[in-house]
């Protein structure tokens, strides 16, 4: 059986104007199911971009992604969004709650957008959003959350369909330390309790020291570690 999920090659160049802007120089690597991935490398070194095409966000000049045996390349647009949907957990940076709902909504639309109403599992809901402390916290729109709280909402409505994979951009950028071990914990927990292939973009050395292997990049590569010059190794545990 091939890896869970395979990168070739993946190139992409933005086009502001005239300019190009090389965000993905011939990207290959594989990850495999229930791994925790790290993702490090500097600002602009193409990790962003990385994850939209690995989440079938967008597409690549060339090259290709295969996930769960599925090739974004080969898929329509509608098959794309209803396997990203279903597959895929999304955290963010900025936690993108929807600001007229409460935490508990916010967190049940993403089942109801993926289609799985009939599906809810009541138990699962009260696990995941216990070990995100946020029982207490359901009826609060996001106005009345604080940001910790937030991006723990933003989490459970990422584990909420139960994704084979979770794609974490920075999701820790920008909390304090408890909340971030909270995310951390979780991220986790969903890794190694149910079997999620996680990968998570961090700056962080502490935060990247949860996943089980780090893939550096810089320039739009990935490098060896020695080549990353903020990566530290001693801060890790
Ligand atoms: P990272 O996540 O590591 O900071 P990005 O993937 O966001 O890296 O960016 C890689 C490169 O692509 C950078 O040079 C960045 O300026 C550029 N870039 C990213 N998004 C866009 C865009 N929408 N338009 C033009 N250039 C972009």
């Amino acid at each position: 059986m091939g890896a869970f999920i395979e990168a070739v090659e993946l190139c992409k160049t933005y086009r502001v104007g005239k300019v190009e802007v090389p965000a993905l120089r011939g990207i290959s690597f594989n990850v495999q199911k229930g791994e925790f991935v790290s993702v490090v490398g500097p600002s602009g070194s193409g990790k962003s971009t990385l994850f939209y095409l690995l989440g079938g966000l967008t597409r690549a000049d060339s090259g290709h992604v295969t996930v769960d045996g599925d090739d974004f390349a080969q898929l329509t647009d509608a098959e794309r969004t209803r396997m990203r949907k279903r597959k895929i957990g999304f955290v963010f940076q900025k936690f993108n709650l929807l600001p007229t709902l409460d935490a508990r909504s916010n967190i049940e639309i993403a089942r109801d957008i993926a289609g799985v109403n009939g599906n809810h599992d009541k138990e699962y809901f009260d696990k995941i959003v216990g070990l995100l402390g946020l029982t207490q916290r359901l009826h609060h729109r996001p106005s009345e959350l604080s940001g910790g709280e937030q991006q723990r909402v933003a989490l459970a409505r990422a584990l909420i369909n139960k994704p084979a994979i979770v794609l974490a951009d920075e999701p820790t950028g920008n909390l304090d330390s408890k909340n971030s071990e909270i995310v951390l914990n979780m991220l986790r927990h969903s890794n190694r309790e149910l079997g999620q292939t996680v990968l998570m973009i961090t700056h962080n050395p502490e935060a990247a020291s949860y996943g089980d292997r780090m893939i550096h990049m810089r320039d739009g590569q990935i490098v060896a570690p020695e080549q990353d010059p903020q990566w530290n190794p001693h801060t890790a545990h």
